[in-house]
């Protein structure tokens, strides 16, 4: 479980010492990039399809703040609510006063990251409601007491026979590593839990301005439950998930279920635009409609706004080595993975080390080329780690490391006495080619993988100097 109470590098070393989650994350990393780049390749132009929907959040971002008068003016006119959230505090206190005036004492959740970054289940059981999350990954970590690791996939550092003994533990049943027998388990439990539910709250992939309605996708059925069995829906919506018409969202879709699952469109697409009207038998009562700020309209128009260019997809969290080799907890932050380390830092800036976040990257670009919407990821990642050493956040021993690289790289002669001094150190703790084990602070590389020991007794510079005067001759 994600926890500040222990540092950056120590959740780092404890994911890369648990054997569990090495086999959780690439079981199911491999198979959503395999998934992904099967349908992605599949399509006639990805490129053009990439741009099309880059345009479409970008088109959107920019007239943010007149599409959410729009977005607002329409779910009004269609019988429902609006909160205009401009912090965590003020959504939790909004949803928790309604369950409280409308005499609700049970919640049913379909997922929503949104309501992971405010928190909002703890402050509603705080309040003495019963919430229940029925997306099954989410499902699972609500059992485990976890959060989630992955943005569309929370419990992707669980294996399946971890699954089982939470529910062999917390619901009873026997061990099994059969998924489809432990799925009836959790679609047995739910179902009580849906038909009992006061309220409903769900996410938003996006919002629609021209229609004044909401867009959830999901594969399981259990957000279109959520949002339909209970009296009350509210649905929680981050201001920057927004498209102005309903034939941008023909775009959207695709993008985002072949990046995220490799699906052509997801199992369950609801349009929700405002409560049951008179005559029709499904859908709730009352909808009301969060707009969470949260931080967000300070990205806006700043060096960071194509952040709020994400659709949540997470194939960037699949495609990071950082990310398949500690997963989401270690991260510390709600969001994981590259833009993770983009956001945290931006959304959460108190979070202890959320300096840290952006250094965990290779900048391999790996992130970037997988986004839908063509996210400059590792630019900002750059960019963050230069704020963080102008905020004078970095620490003595990173600063004067790069002093001394920066001296030694500017000059020759020191570069190549150091040159020598590493290829003669290498040959004496080097075998057969690999450096098993180097001293602090370079043993925080062969923790984890070897290092190549350089090759010959010349450096290259030195090569290329005797290849020169070779030629010469
Ligand atoms: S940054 Fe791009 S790839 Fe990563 S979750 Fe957002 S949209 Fe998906």
């Amino acid at each position: 479980m994600a926890s500040t109470t222990i540092s950056f590098y120590e959740r780092v070393d404890g994911a890369l010492h648990d054997d569990s989650l090495k086999t959780a994350l690439s079981r199911a990393t491999e198979r959503f990039i395999g998934n992904r780049a099967t349908a992605i390749g599949a399509l006639s132009d990805e490129a053009a399809l990439r741009d099309t929907a880059r345009a479409i959040r970008a088109g959107a971002l920019a007239r943010l703040d007149e599409l959410l008068v729009q977005l607002a003016a329409n779910v009004e006119s269609r019988g429902g609510t609006v909160c205009w959230a401009s912090d965590g505090e003020e959504a939790r206190r909004y949803i928790a006063q309604l369950a409280k005036d409308r005499g609700v004492r049970s919640i049913v959740k379909s997922k929503s990251m949104a309501s992971e970054e405010i928190h909002l289940n703890h402050a509603l059981e705080e309040a003495g409601l019963e919430v229940v999350e029925t997306d099954l990954g989410e499902y699972i970590i609500q059992l485990a007491g976890e959060t989630p690791s992955h943005i569309i996939a929370p419990s992707i550092h669980k294996t399946r026979e971890q699954v089982s003994e939470l529910f062999h533990q917390h619901l009873g049943v026997p061990l099994t590593d059969d998924i489809p027998t432990m799925t009836q388990t959790a679609r047995r439990e739910l179902r009580q839990r849906f038909l009992r539910a006061d309220m409903g709250i769900s996410g938003v992939n996006f919002g629609v301005a021209d229609e004044g309605a909401v867009v959830i996708v999901e594969n399981e059925g259990n957000a279109r439950l959520s949002t339909t069995v209970p009296r009350i829906h509210v649905a929680i919506m981050g201001i920057e998930r927004i498209v102005a018409r309903m034939e941008d969202l023909g775009v959207m879709l695709q993008v985002l279920a072949r990046s995220a699952t490799g699906q052509k469109l997801s199992v369950y697409t609801s349009i929700i635009s405002g409560p049951a009207r008179k005559g029709e038998e499904d859908g709730p009562e009352e909808f009301h409609l969060v707009l969470l700020d949260n931080g967000r309209s300070k990205i806006l128009g700043g060096q960071y706004a194509e952040a709020l260019l994400c659709i949540r997809c997470g194939a960037c969290l699949n495609a990071c080595p950082v990310y398949q080799a500690i997963g989401g907890h270690a991260y510390g932050g709600v969001y994981s993975g590259p833009i993770g380390a983009v956001l945290t830092p931006l959304l959460q800036p108190d979070l202890p080390e959320a300096y840290m976040l952006p250094q965990a990257s290779s900048l391999c670009g790996a992130c970037q080329e997988v986004c839908p919407v063509r996210i400059a990821i590792p630019d900002m990642l750059l960019r963050l780690r230069a704020d963080g050493v102008r905020a004078g956040k970095a620490n003595p021993v990173e600063k004067a490391a790069m002093a001394g690289y920066a001296m030694t790289m500017n000059n020759p002669a020191i570069y190549r006495a150091g040159g020598r001094a590493a290829r003669l150190g290498s040959r004496l703790i080097g075998r057969r080619g690999r450096i098993r084990r180097l001293p602090p602070p370079l043993s925080a590389w062969t923790h984890g993988r070897d290092f190549p020991q350089p090759q010959g007794s010349a450096s290259f510079g030195e090569w290329w100097e005797d290849r020169e005067r070779s030629r010469q001759k």
